[in-house]
């Protein structure tokens, strides 16, 4: 990723929750060859770990720190930590997230009659529901008030938190992760005029599609061909593909590195294609 190049974070402390995950963990590993030391942040110590190491391995700083961000008393001691390895935060990427199957129902509309056993709105499990609004809402807003409170005045602080395509439009199936991403912009938007007076900036990103390994299976079959849900997708998407994690990194570096948008703050990018532009006419 060359463009990484144009971005200097020397030693500028960078957290970055959920970094064991699919998306983080590329973030994390391009952002360390900005010169930034990456404090990987998730609830799975294991899969942050592997990334730090690799980060390492190549030269980079970063190190793995097992924190749950619905837990305050886990996040404060993993401040406590980087205060001491690395210094304190300058930029924070709130990226634990998710969707939980208790919370999605398995038919896209209700009918009058549905094959029996369908998991419907009706069945939906109440602490489904609450993990989920829990892990994005929560799980951004906690580590925001631990990590902000250092960020205040240092120069260029700024957050990032990810949003998602459900924020403008629910998707069908999942409507708490529709409601709790629909949140985050909305929070996103709270913080960056919160926090205006005190330098920080709260921007958000707002992924499309994405193929990553985790999806591969379904949105393509053994020949490789879209499945009847990646054609919809990719019927809504005017640029009539999918994109990369790859493609989300140009948003990052640019909402994070204050070189390029200093002045660019409470907005919510979407990185989609066009998916969220268009109407479907
Ligand atoms: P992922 O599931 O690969 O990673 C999420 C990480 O969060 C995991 O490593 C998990 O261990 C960690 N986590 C879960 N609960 C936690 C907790 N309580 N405390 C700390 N860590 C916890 O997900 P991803 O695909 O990399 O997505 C990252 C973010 O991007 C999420 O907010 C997701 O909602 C959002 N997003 C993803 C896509 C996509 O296509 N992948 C699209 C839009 C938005």
């Amino acid at each position: 990723m060359n463009f990484v190049k144009n971005h200097n974070f020397k030693d500028k402390v960078v957290v970055i929750t959920g970094a064991g995950g699919v998306l983080c963990a590329f973030f994390a590993k391009e952002i360390a060859k900005t010169g930034a030391k990456v404090a990987l942040l998730d609830i799975n110590l294991e899969a942050a770990n592997k990334y730090a190491q690799e980060i390492v391995a190549e030269g980079y700083v970063a190190k793995a720190y097992q924190t749950n961000v619905l837990d305050l008393d886990s996040i404060r001691a993993t401040r406590d930590l980087i205060t001491q390895d690395f210094g304190t935060c300058d930029i924070l990427i709130n990226g634990a997230g998710g969707n939980n199957p208790k919370a999605t129902t398995d038919n896209e509309f209700h009918e009058f009659s549905l094959p029996e056993n369908t998991k419907s709105f009706f069945d939906l499990d109440k602490s489904g529901i609450e993990f989920v609004f829990n892990l994005n809402y929560l799980g951004t807003l906690l580590p925001t008030q631990v990590f902000a409170k250092d960020m205040i005045g240092k120069k260029g602080a700024n957050i990032i938190n990810i949003s998602s395509m459900n924020a403008y439009t629910p998707l069908t199936k999942i409507p708490a992760y529709s409601g709790a991403k629909a949140a985050i912009s909305n929070f996103t938007q709270w913080l960056a005029v919160y926090f205006s007076r005190v330098g920080i900036r709260c921007n958000a990103i707002a992924p499309g599609f994405l193929v990553s390994n985790q999806n591969r299976a379904l949105l393509f079959d053994a020949e490789g061909k879209p499945t009847a849900r990646a054609n919809k997708i990719l019927t809504n998407t005017p640029m009539g593909r999918f994109g990369e994690a790859s493609e989300l990194l140009g948003g990052i570096l640019f909402l994070m590195d204050e070189q390029y948008s200093s002045f660019v703050n409470g907005v919510v990018l979407p990185i989609d294609g066009g998916f969220s532009a268009y109407s479907g006419v």
